[in-house]
């Protein structure tokens, strides 16, 4: 079955388009939000709505630009109404997900929100939580994912959404995307 045809829940009855993700495909940092709302579902293309314009900011006060990175969701389908995706949604379109980390190979996935982070338990088992310091802090947010060949890393970060209804919240994405650019730097180094 390909992705754009997928019929694997019942998301298909009420989506115009399939939202596979954008971006670059050799990138070696990929971003999973949730779902796509109702601007990524007429345009397919992940996080074009508002959230889009944050993860946009986000991305731009790091030094990084959307054509640097590979962008997704875990659900590929808009939930009506952007209800958020149901347990059963989250499981069967995994296996999409779980395509696009073994072709992208990224070295980290930022997981944004909630629903983001805790897919990657239904795909892998071998979650590690690692030390990892900015300066003399310890920041709470970085995983380590055993997988195969492909090990990665995973970034737990908030929903850029979530600070268009407590803006309160930009501070603190604006500091876990610091702590994504001194991590991929110090990976830079190692190389
Ligand atoms: N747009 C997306 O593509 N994903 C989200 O999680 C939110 C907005």
């Amino acid at each position: 079955m390909k992705i754009k045809e997928c019929t694997k829940c019942k998301l298909h009855k009420t989506r115009t388009n399939v939202v596979v993700g954008g971006g670059n495909v050799k990138s070696d940092i990929m971003f999973i939000g949730e779902a796509p709302g109702k601007n990524e579902d007429l345009q397919s293309k992940p996080f074009v709505g508002k959230s889009g314009l944050v993860l946009n900011e986000m991305l731009d006060n790091i030094g990084l630009k959307r054509s640097n990175v590979y962008i997704t969701n875990i659900v590929k389908c808009r939930p009506p109404d952007n209800r958020d995706p149901t347990g059963l949604e989250k499981i069967k379109c995994s296996m999409w997900l779980k395509k696009q980390i073994k072709i992208i190979k990224p070295k980290i996935i930022v997981t944004l929100g909630k629903h983001s982070y805790s897919s990657m338990y239904i795909i892998f088992d071998n979650i590690k939580k690692m030390k990892f310091y900015v300066g003399k802090m310890k920041t709470n947010n970085l995983y380590y994912v055993k997988n195969g060949k492909n090990n990665f890393y995973i970034y737990k970060a908030i929903h850029p959404a979530a600070t268009l209804y407590n803006h309160s919240l930009i501070e603190i994405l604006y500091t876990q995307f610091e702590e994504i650019k001194i991590f991929l730097q110090a990976q830079n180094e190692k190389k």
